[in-house]
């Protein structure tokens, strides 16, 4: 193997996705001011706190249910503002100087899940477009290729005209993102930062871990220009680098390559 490309998650990974979820809920919160009076800082703060407090998928049944709105305010019209408004998001630190280092030397490729408009609205936010060479928004694939599908990896490969045993995903929830990636022969990254939603997640099987596990965005230069590019030959050569887990292994027990310092933000 000699890796040629970098393809990249977007949420958690090119920006906190913690960030989205903060902007979304100051729309929604906006929204509830204008249309039924609410006032819209409590009404975030409420949000924020049941985020924070680890509610998942059902924050605005709860946060309504809270208020006594529920017969007032439809679910789904939250979502919806939710999902449309305009991102007030920026790259995570440290991503628009690794894109543009990492552009030098490979190319560049994204591959995001999720509704195809939300995830077109976050990327458009980022202004990063510039710095890839293909972009997969699974969804446009249809709603059986979003991950952990192994289609959109074998897509972006193709997009970017690399074998896939050539490219490596970096990415951040192991639920998910690196089973279908590695089924198709990319090496996988996880960038672990700590104020990640998926932070505390770990892989349900082997099959569902990383190759390799960073706690910041810093570590990810080295690992992919030094570690992983030089490689050479597939095969037996590759098989005794211990810093490689390779697919079939048992017990999960990625390297970390550094330890993040940052403090946690919540
Ligand atoms: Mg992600």
């Amino acid at each position: 193997m000699s890796l040629e490309a970098v393809v990249f998650d977007l949420d958690d990974t090119l920006f906190a996705e913690r960030q989205y979820v903060l902007s979304g809920f100051r729309a929604v919160a906006k929204w509830l001011d204008e249309e039924h009076g609410v006032p819209a800082g409590p009404a975030f703060s409420e949000l924020r706190d049941l985020f924070e407090a680890g509610v998942r998928l059902t924050t605005f049944d709860e946060w309504l249910d809270g208020r006594g709105l529920s017969h007032a305010v439809e679910t789904r019209e939250l979502v919806e503002v939710y999902r449309n408004h305009v991102p007030a998001i920026a790259p995570a630190s440290g991503i628009e100087g690794l894109l543009e280092r990492l552009g030098h030397r490979f190319r560049l490729g994204l591959v995001s899940d999720g509704y195809a408009q939300v995830q077109r609205g976050k990327f458009a936010a980022l202004h990063l477009a510039q710095h890839f060479q293909a972009v997969v928004f699974s969804d446009d694939l249809g709603r059986a290729y979003w991950k952990p599908s192994p289609r959109p990896f074998e897509v972006v490969a193709e997009r970017l005209g690399i074998a896939a045993a050539n490219c490596v995903y970096v990415a951040d929830n192991p639920t998910k993102d690196f089973i279908g990636a590695r089924s198709t022969g990319m090496r996988t990254v996880r960038l672990r930062r700590p104020d990640g939603v998926y932070a505390l997640a770990e892989p349900p099987t082997d099959a569902h871990a990383p190759d390799f596990e960073v706690t910041e965005t810093a570590a990810l230069g080295p690992l992919l220009e030094d570690k992983l590019r030089g490689g050479g030959s597939a095969g037996p050569q590759e098989r005794t680098d211990p810093g490689l887990r390779q697919v079939g292994e048992t017990n999960y027990t990625p390297r970390t390559i550094a330890s993040a310092e940052r403090p946690t933000n919540v």
